[in-house]
């Protein structure tokens, strides 16, 4: 053995960190480049030079800190192994990543980093060559010692002629060799089930082993489990070209070493392929008359998609085809889309399954990864069959409007794809690679506006509104639906806790101000939790108690927990308080105490108590909502500002409203503080919309501007009871505008009372349910003579006539 190298490595090397490993001189490495640097590094030395000096290399072992900045350089092993670059594969996309292989020539040490960017190069000094070297040095007579024990050891091996004895000789080494190996392998595999939480690999283990003994059981675990399998892919009913695809995936399985990473992608590949649903299916079972029972005990109002639901099934059944439109639901949130979707699966007797879409970009979400990526998965799709174990499930399709849009592909071409009749019986999602037929599964979309749902997926399905609720539905909906099931979620019974409908109300008008009853469903459930406490305390307490006629005599019997002289809230009720009364009912006293102070007690009159306010009503995906118009003046130039975050449409629609009442200032007797009719003289206007942080669009606002104009420059206060929605024009005319149903709910709940509304609005009202249109009056304006004359007291102004188109519908 000598201690010289032949080989002269050139005195500046790049190095190239790895963590995969520590490569000796002499042996060969394959190491996988994907950090920035090694990149760099291979681009420019190995892909551009073809001299062997750019294919030396400084390979520099590495142990990756996740806490370090990935663009600093860590700090350098000062020792590393020259290397060949013998080999580079890979390739650019869909991202770059190469595989090297390297061949150890000599060690060396670094001298000084030369460079740090893009990829580190150092001075190094050649080791291997050197005769003496501090650290590492050995007597000659130590060195000779050790030379002479390999060279004996190397020379018995050599001088094993006999086929016989060289195996005798080199099996123990070999044996030791895979047990060394089999270790490594389990204790990276290890590592990778815990980083990467992949599928996994093996079923759980047998915990009890006797030592010594593990090895052999893991291999036989693995073998029996490949067996079983190979067996499963047998009996599988999969289609003809899946079952090749798995044969022949389960043919290179077992070539494969363990330690491959490949393997354990292979084998979880062919454990989805057996799992998935290929010809497992439910059977249906549709009675249209169930099914209208179960919709209607399952959902209180909801007419018209109950009807609709109903429609489509019936179809379904006459014509045992799922071919047609998709439905889709759409309305804000908490009207009980999913849970229309639910009964659906419920009345076919089918599997459910929820995909939500919301901020899904990546097709790949949709279609699944390739499986050349590391840690590819199937997209949700596949995933959602796998869960359900059937191929004839009810898919709802959670926020359609919600999905997005990125380099990675656009995932509404791939759920077109899903949802084609046509082309959903050879779905290929990309970690499969094998068609699924999809044309059994029903598909159902929710969606909060159809604004955002791209065109060609609209195209595909057939649009049902979800309107908002009234305040009666919703306590309906709360007394039939959401408190039964809060109760028993919280294991509660009616004797241990009474809410009145009084009660309901004033959560549903103070405490939540929403289309759907998501929010009144929470605090249902804040009060349920907060009486569990109380029950389970007071039992507590009536076991504690050894005389329980020292109960206080209650005055009427019943009495609520939650009493005006008892202020602290229920959770620190003095511990020493006798249980409470069952049932505890639950009054708004108890309210305050549970939920803290209403949230929206703020009474329309007190906003309106200005000139320069007026009320409009607008549409948001959530639903309708009231929206408050501000303005004032000031001295200035004419500036108009406006502020609350308006589009471009708002905008306008305020440029049009001032226009047409400086056109008409005369008319309407409106002067600016110094008395001149031209409103802008030497005046500045700023018109605010409050929930700044919420953009507004739309020209519905239209309306509502004029008359808050109108107010300011009139001086006259605006009704606290009217609210108005509508477009105008620069003659003063108002024109139709959409979501006249959800408007007016909002309106009604705020307790408003008149509500001017485009006069081709009018065929809209017919949705209105009756007893919301009892309560209110309509005003149905044609001009803004209508609306200003309906929006102020006395008309508009003063002496013109009322507003004769005041009526009750
Ligand atoms: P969405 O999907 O429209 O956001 P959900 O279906 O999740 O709303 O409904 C929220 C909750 O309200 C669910 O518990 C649902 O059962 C209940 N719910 C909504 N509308 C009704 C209704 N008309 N009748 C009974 N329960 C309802």
């Amino acid at each position: 053995m000598s201690s010289a190298s032949p080989i002269q490595i050139p005195s500046r090397l790049p190095l190239l960190l790895t963590h995969e490993g520590v490569l000796l001189p002499g042996s060969t490495m394959r190491t996988s480049v994907d950090s920035a640097r090694n990149l760099q590094l291979v681009r420019s030395r190995l892909l551009k030079g073809t001299s062997l000096q750019s294919t030396i290399l400084g390979v520099i072992p590495n142990t990756p800190d996740p806490a370090s900045d990935a663009q600093d350089l860590p700090p350098l092993h000062r020792i590393g192994t020259a290397a060949l670059a013998v080999q580079v594969v890979g390739s650019n996309w869909p991202k770059p990543h190469y595989t090297l292989l390297v061949t150890g020539l000599c060690r060396f040490q670094i001298v000084q980093v030369l460079k740090e960017k893009p990829y580190p190069v150092a001075h190094v000094e050649q080791l291997d060559r050197l005769e003496e070297f501090p650290s590492t040095y050995k007597p000659r007579a130590e060195l000779g010692e050790l030379s002479e024990q390999f060279y004996k050891y190397a020379v018995q091996i050599l001088d094993a002629v006999s086929l016989e004895e060289r195996f005798k000789m080199t099996i123990p080494l070999l044996v030791r060799q895979i047990e060394g190996l089999k270790l490594l392998q389990k204790t990276r595999k290890h590592k990778q089930d815990d980083d990467k939480r992949v599928i996994a690999i093996r079923p759980l283990r047998r915990v009890t082993h006797t030592p010594g003994t593990l090895e052999d059981e893991d291999e036989d675990e693995d073998n029996d489990d490949i067996v079983m399998l190979e067996k499963k892919i047998r009996a599988s009913s999969m289609p003809e070209q899946a079952h090749r695809v798995c044969v022949k995936e389960m043919k290179r399985l077992k070539k494969m070493p363990q330690s491959m990473p490949e393997y354990a992608l292979t084998r979880n590949y062919l454990e989805l392929m057996v799992e998935l649903p290929w010809n497992k299916s439910t059977t249906d079972r549709l009675d249209i008359r169930a099914a209208r029972v179960l919709l209607d005990n399952d959902h209180y109002a909801m007419e018209k998609l109950k009807k609709r639901v109903l429609e489509y099934l019936a179809v379904r059944q006459l014509k045992s085809s799922l071919k047609g439109p998709i439905l889709c639901f759409v309305g804000p949130p908490g009207v009980g889309k999913t849970s229309v979707g639910r009964s659906v699966a419920k009345t076919l007797g089918r599997e459910f399954h929820r995909i939500a879409l919301g901020g899904v970009c990546d097709q790949s979400d949709i279609r699944g990864h390739r499986r050349t990526y590391v840690g590819s998965m199937p997209g949700r799709i596949i995933n959602g069959l796998k869960t359900v174990g059937v191929n004839n499930p009810v898919f709802l399709l959670d926020e359609v409007d919600k999905l997005g849009k990125s380099l990675q592909g656009d995932p509404a071409a791939a759920l077109l794809e899903v949802l084609d009749p046509e082309q959903n019986h050879n779905f290929t999602d990309h970690y499969l690679n094998v068609a699924f037929d999809l044309s059994q599964v029903l598909f159902i979309a929710t969606a909060n506006t159809t604004a955002t749902i791209p065109a060609a997926l609209l195209d595909r399905m057939e649009v049902i509104p979800v309107p908002g609720y009234t305040q009666e539905e919703k306590i309906e909906i709360a007394h039939r639906h959401l408190i039964p099931k809060q109760l028993e979620h919280h294991g509660l019974t009616p004797l241990q806790i009474q809410i009145p409908q009084p009660t309901t109300l004033d959560i549903i008008t103070r405490y939540t101000r929403e289309a759907g009853v998501r929010s009144l469903d929470r605090k249902l459930g804040a009060i349920c939790r907060a009486v569990a406490v109380k029950v389970a305390e007071g039992q507590r307490k009536e076991a504690k108690l050894e005389c329980p006629d020292t109960a206080p005599e209650g005055e009427g019997g019943r009495e609520h927990v939650f009493k005006d002289t008892e202020p602290e809230s229920i959770s620190d009720s003095p511990d020493l308080a006798l249980p409470p009364e069952m049932p505890i009912l639950i009054d708004f006293h108890a309210l305050k105490d549970i939920l803290g102070p209403p949230m929206y007690d703020m009474e329309v009159s007190e906003r309106l108590s200005q000139p320069g306010v007026a009320i409009g009503l607008a549409w948001t995906p959530l639903g309708g909502e009231i929206m408050f118009v501000e303005a004032s003046r000031m001295d200035g130039e004419g500036q108009l500002t406006l502020t609350g975050q308006l589009g471009d449409v708002m905008k306008e629609s305020a440029h049009l409203a001032i226009s047409w009442l400086r056109s008409n200032a005369k008319k309407y007797h409106l002067t600016n503080a110094s008395g001149s009719f031209d409103l802008l003289d030497n005046t500045d206007i700023h018109l605010h919309f409050p929930a700044g942080a919420v953009t507004k669009d739309g020209p519905s606002a239209g309306v509502t501007i004029v008359t808050c104009l109108a107010s300011l420059f009139s001086g006259r206060l605006v009704r606290s009871d009217v609210a108005m929605t509508g477009e105008i024009t620069l003659r003063g005319l108002v024109l139709p505008v959409g979501g006249i149903k959800d408007k007016v709910l909002a309106a009604h709940r705020a307790g408003l009372k008149c509500i001017v509304i485009p006069q081709r609005n009018e065929k809209d009202l017919e949705e209105i349910p009756g007893h919301v249109r009892q309560d209110l009056s309509f005003v149905r304006a044609g001009r803004l003579d209508d609306v200003l004359n309906a929006a102020f007291d006395g008309g508009f102004p003063v002496q013109a006539r009322p507003g004769a188109l005041d009526s009750k519908l």
